[in-house]
């Protein structure tokens, strides 16, 4: 047990309407030393029932290009913007994505990724601090001071975007062989445990 026991929330009140909204806290999950950090924006229902993040339609889409670019999901780490469902699946609203920020700079901090890869709009303008137009901009990559540390960021669309518009697709292939490279990971990593995340 060392300074990784950190990742995961356990107990948080900060939010009201996340608070009454959620079943249980969604946390991150992947191994403690991956190499690639995918950022989504927050719990579904889905997400919220199992206790995972990317788990249904928009998850099996991540999967399955993850194993076309040689990595699955024990060798990477996933997490959210915000770790509670948000009612009626709203977007979180500002408050709710500073409240949550914390935890999240915590876990990168702890992580120390090669690459931080944000899933859509709201967690790539959240950590790039500016209006981006995801679709346009995916696969680009950024450096990004994240709470004082430089991290390198590559911008990605939600794997959900390529089920309702599939000229999506090539883009969040592309995007994701992208992020293997630049972690250059061979997919042979081996997935361990997921540990607690107090305050910050
Ligand atoms: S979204 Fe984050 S800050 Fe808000 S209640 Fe949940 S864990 Fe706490």
């Amino acid at each position: 047990m060392g300074e990784m026991e950190d990742l995961c929330v356990s107990e948080c009140t900060r939010c009201p309407a996340l608070v009454d909204s959620r079943s249980q806290i969604v946390n991150g999950t992947g191994p403690e030393d991956a190499d690639i950090l995918f950022v989504g924006e927050g719990p579904g229902a889905q997400e919220d029932s199992q206790g995972e993040p990317f788990v249904g339609r928009s998850g099996s889409v991540l999967d399955d290009q993850l194993r076309i670019v040689g990595l699955d999901r024990d060798t990477v780490r996933i997490t959210n913007c915000v770790r509670c469902r948000p009612p009626e699946n709203r977007d979180p609203t500002a408050d709710e994505l500073e409240n949550c920020r914390g935890y999240l700079e915590q876990e990168i901090e702890l992580l120390d990724p090669d690459v931080i890869v944000t899933l859509g709009k709201v967690p790539t303008e959240h950590l790039l601090d500016r209006d981006v137009a995801v679709t346009k901009e995916a696969g680009s990559v950024e450096d990004v001071r994240i709470n004082g540390t430089p991290r390198r960021l590559l911008i990605c669309v939600h794997p959900a975007a390529t089920l309702y518009d599939r000229s999506q697709e090539e883009t969040f292939a592309s995007a994701l062989e992208r992020a293997a490279e630049l972690a250059g990971v061979d997919g042979s990593e081996n997935a361990s445990g997921q540990t607690r995340l107090d305050g910050f």
